[in-house]
């Protein structure tokens, strides 16, 4: 069955989702797309067959063409729209951050939880690529034995102007925060963020931060977020364990050996580097969606929960030591599944 989809907010990853969406293997097609730019809706539209600009995310959610939504716009305006398509009963497909505040997490998932049923996916696209599933069957077959520490790096080559430092966490981090509470199945409990000496490329922004965080069973995690490296995307993870270690491999596809070297390039972006991870999301979205089954992905909760981890970590940032993070009980209908 064909699923007709809306897309808000039509930047560079909503641009990058509606490629895979309009036209795609599971069946979708882009029928409507909506930006506070409306030259750029326009523009996008028009190269779509199918596709019309409407004047905003919430005629598009009201929209009857539109039966699922995907929120692609920039943070501070996911809540409005994801409450609007819960409000619709359309399923709704959200970039991370879900919100930015736990308030509003909250608000969405008390939303979902009253509707009684799964609406909500959030963007956490790690869960879908297959070097970060590798690492976590490594994980779980047992073969490094109990896991005990975990290095990790998360390495942007620039960000754009409007970035700003609680953005390190709250935009860039809390790809980790989810990774490592899925990697483990287990909640973390406490956060540290350490400002170490100051890149000079960096300008105003404390760029880079060690984020340490704690798990519910003892394991111990260094998160490198560094923002401005200049020579490309890289993220990095190694688990250290009893037995053994497991870590992420080079992503290069090739290693070049020319005049007395060796060069593996590195990916450019997260967009070179995580496309897998984004057509296997999308993909198994549009099926679990177009099948009438409630969405599988990464939820609402897991949205809440990493917003309540990330604002420890920004409370830690701005008024330093360790911070302990208690969670609120997970309602009912965010009961343990075997999806990815
Ligand atoms: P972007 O290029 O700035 O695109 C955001 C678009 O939303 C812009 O066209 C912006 O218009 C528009 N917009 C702003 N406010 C709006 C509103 N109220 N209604 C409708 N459209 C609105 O940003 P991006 O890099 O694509 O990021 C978008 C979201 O995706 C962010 O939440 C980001 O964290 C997330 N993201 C996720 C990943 C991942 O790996 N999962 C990767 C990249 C980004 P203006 O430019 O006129 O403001």
């Amino acid at each position: 069955m064909a699923l007709d989809v809306g897309v808000i907010g039509v930047g560079m990853i909503g641009q990058e989702h509606i490629r895979r969406l309009d036209g795609g293997p599971g069946g979708s097609r882009v029928v409507a797309v909506a930006d506070a730019d409306a030259e750029r809706a326009s523009a996008v539209a028009g190269r779509l067959p199918g596709a019309k600009a409407l004047s905003g995310g919430e005629e598009l959610i009201a929209s009857d063409a539109v039966d699922a939504v995907v929120v692609t716009s920039w943070g501070p305006t996911h809540e409005g729209y994801v409450l609007a398509a819960i409000a619709a009963g359309k399923p709704v497909f959200c970039e991370k951050p879900l919100a930015t505040t736990q308030e509003a997490t909250r608000r969405i998932v008390d939303a979902e939880a009253a509707a009684g049923r799964r609406l909500v996916q959030v963007g956490f696209n790690r869960r879908y690529d297959p070097a970060h599933r590798a690492l976590k069957h490594g994980v779980d077959s047992g073969v490094i034995g109990a896991p005990l520490l975990v290095h990790c790096a998360h390495r942007n080559a620039s960000v754009p102007p409007h970035y700003t430092r609680d953005m390190s966490i709250a935009d860039t981090a809390i790809h980790e925060i989810d990774e490592l509470r899925w990697l483990f199945d287990q909640e973390i409990t406490a956060v540290q963020v350490f400002t170490p000496r100051k890149s000079g490329r960096g300008g105003d922004l404390q760029d880079p931060l060690l984020v340490l965080f704690e798990m519910a069973d003892g394991v111990l995690v260094d998160v490198e977020v560094s923002v401005n490296v200049h020579y490309g995307y890289e993220i990095r993870c190694e688990v250290s364990g009893e037995t053994g270690t497991v870590q992420l491999a080079d992503p290069a596809p090739v290693h070049i050996r020319r005049e007395g070297a060796v060069a593996a390039l590195v990916p450019a972006d997260w967009r070179e580097r995580f496309a897998l991870s984004y057509d296997i999301e999308l993909r198994e979205w549009v099926d679990t969606v177009a099948a009438a089954r409630p969405a599988e992905g990464p939820s609402a909760w897991d949205g809440h929960v990493a917003q309540v981890v990330s604002d420890a970590a920004l409370r830690s940032l701005h008024d330093g030591g360790r911070v302990a993070i208690e969670l609120p009980a997970r309602p009912g209908l965010y009961a343990p599944t075997e999806t990815p």
